[in-house]
């Protein structure tokens, strides 16, 4: 059956892959970005009857007419240099849009899924991080304008289900990557890939030592259309649990794009977490989910993207 949806952060790297899935599906797509960290580029394609942007910032009261089936709440800047870049607009959006996300939702009776984050964990003490984890997070430091940020979101939205009876669901989205995602955008792979591709130094933070997980963009997008249509309100970890230190990430990348490019190492930024690996069996139990594309594959899709942007 098709619904018309609502996806906030229409313009980011998660939400235009969304908004193809949805519209692919024959859903009703209106999407909303301020275009802050997003970009009109990753939309110009959905030249769709089905779909329809509007151009307004969610901190903002949102005023949709009609039904609304589900508000998918996207909007936030969500890498690090881009949160540190933009503070106040990262805690705004996690708090005040979150806000009126819900009420939209609330209005129209619709199902509400709120984009959370791994950074929910902090710098974790507990290794891999499952749902029942509270996590590690320093609220005056840099990070904590994001982390808390999502973590506020997460505490409105379980409050609007508690209270007002909102059908809310809760992604906790580890790193994710894959076409789209900005050159620039300060995150560890489109950063190495740009600079292995320019025969440029990868610049590896600290010892390189640190452990990430990376999904590949179209499963992290299977997992939030199982989870749109699961029963459950309760968080769910979405994320590749196949770990590695950002020293293995780099040296993958240099070797995939055949590049000269050396490894250097500079500053660590403060509170960057040692750490991160998806507990994902909620997942697997309640969504029948689990990610199948391999670093190889997903890393070629991702370079074949960068080379374009940069060409
Ligand atoms: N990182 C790095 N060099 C870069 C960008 C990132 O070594 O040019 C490191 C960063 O310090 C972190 C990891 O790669 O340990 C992943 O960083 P990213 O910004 O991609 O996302 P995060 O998981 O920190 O949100």
């Amino acid at each position: 059956m098709s619904a018309r949806i609502i996806v906030t952060g229409i313009a980011g790297f998660i939400g235009s892959h969304l908004a193809d899935r949805l519209l692919d599906q024959g859903h009703n797509v209106v999407g909303l970005d301020n275009l802050l960290t997003g970009s009109a580029d990753n939309i110009k394609h959905l030249d769709n009857q089905r779909f329809k942007f509007i151009n307004h910032d969610v901190t903002e009261h949102i005023s949709i007419d009609g039904q609304v089936d589900f508000v998918l709440h996207w909007a936030s800047p969500a890498s690090p240099t881009d949160y540190l870049e933009w503070p106040i607009p990262t805690l705004k959006v996690g708090a005040l849009g979150t806000h009126k996300a819900l009420g939209l939702a609330k209005a129209k009776g619709a199902i509400f899924l709120l984009a959370s984050t791994s950074e929910v964990y902090g710098d974790p003490l507990e290794h891999p991080q499952p749902e029942s984890y509270w996590g590690n997070v320093n609220p005056i430091g840099p990070r904590g304008v994001y982390d808390e940020a999502k973590r506020f979101a997460e505490a409105i939205t379980v409050a609007y289900h508690r209270y007002h009876g909102v059908n809310t669901k809760i992604a906790r989205i580890f790193n994710t990557y894959g076409p789209r995602m900005r050159v620039n955008d300060g995150r560890a792979i489109p950063t190495f890939i740009a600079q292995a591709l320019a025969g440029k130094d990868l610049t590896v933070f600290g010892n390189g030592n640190q452990t990430r997980s990376f999904c590949f963009i179209s499963d992290l997008v299977d997992g939030i259309l199982r989870l749109m249509e699961s029963n459950t309100n309760d968080p769910v970890n979405l994320g590749n649990p196949k770990e590695m230190t950002i020293n293995e990430i780099a040296q993958e990348i240099i070797t995939m794009t055949g590049s000269r490019s050396q490894i250097i190492h500079q500053r660590l930024p403060i509170d960057d977490p040692k750490v991160r690996q998806p507990d994902i069996t909620k997942a697997r139990e309640l969504l029948g989910w689990t990610p199948h594309v391999n670093l190889h594959e997903g890393l070629s899709r991702t370079i074949e993207y960068v080379k374009q942007r940069i060409a």
